[in-house]
């Protein structure tokens, strides 16, 4: 088994107020053990700055995500935020092609890839989503969705940059339904990019990228999810909102197999 670092995501969405993304912050940065996986949690903008105070700034454990991001320096671009700003506040990751993003706001594979570029110029860490909707499922077409998704994704990104980049597989219809993959069908989808990514970039970067799963992951379904051999962690979204599930899947990642 190739070993890789476990990674989880925790993506607050548009929940918590500032009191409760605080508080849970705190609590995250008391007692979740960091030491064998890398974590990243994404509050809600106007509570990222508060957030990165409970963190401590960039040295910080805890890495603070960004859940959107435009990618443009500054200027007349009434309502968005810019990586500089992320990077004022120590924010260190975003997130790019949330299916939220795609099929709730519309935003297309080449915008996608314009964000990815620029997070990636701008020295930030990315977690490239992508997945299949039900539809796109029941016609068999999970990998070839999850393929073309890396490929217009991931356009221009060189070989040194892809260490900047995770990828978290998200079947639309397991986000936030309650309703998750099965560990075996999510494997399965994941050594497909797995196998992607090798054909595009080659053996060793395709062994080292580390891949998330991400649809309804709970305390009582993650265990068997960091079991798989090409699962590297979790972005959790639901879940990563109750301190207590979000430490317990934490726990489980850092005591998964290949940590
Ligand atoms: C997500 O939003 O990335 C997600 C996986 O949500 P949930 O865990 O609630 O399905």
């Amino acid at each position: 088994m190739t070993k890789r670092r476990k990674t989880i995501g925790g993506n607050w969405k548009m929940n918590l107020d500032r009191k409760g993304s605080i508080a849970l912050a705190e609590k995250l940065a008391s007692e979740a053990d960091t030491e064998s996986l890398d974590l990243c949690i994404y509050p809600a903008l106007p509570w990222l700055d508060g957030v990165a105070g409970v963190l401590g700034g960039a040295a910080s454990p805890i890495r603070l995500g960004a859940q959107n991001f435009y990618g443009k320096s500054n200027g007349s671009f009434t309502g968005e935020i810019s990586l500089e700003m992320l990077r004022d506040i120590d924010c260190q990751m975003v997130l790019v092609g949330h299916s939220e993003r795609r099929h709730k706001l519309g935003e297309p594979d080449v915008l996608v890839n314009q964000k990815l570029l620029t997070a990636l110029d701008g020295g930030f860490d990315v977690t490239l989503c992508i997945g299949e909707t039900l539809k796109q499922r029941e016609a068999d077409q999970t990998d070839a969705v999850n393929t073309a998704q890396l490929c217009y994704g991931l356009a221009g990104v060189s070989s040194q940059q892809l260490a900047q980049v995770t990828i978290a597989y998200e079947p639309v219809w397991a986000i936030g339904t309650g309703e998750s993959a099965t560990p075996e069908d999510a494997a399965s989808a994941h050594a497909a990019i797995r196998r992607y990514m090798e054909f595009a970039y080659g053996a060793e970067a395709a062994a080292a990228i580390r891949i998330q799963y991400g649809g309804s992951v709970k305390p009582d379904n993650a265990a068997d999810f960091f079991a798989q051999e090409d699962i590297d962690g979790a972005l959790v979204g639901g879940a990563s909102l109750e301190a207590e599930d979000f430490l317990q899947i934490i726990r489980l990642a850092a005591s998964a197999d290949g940590n």
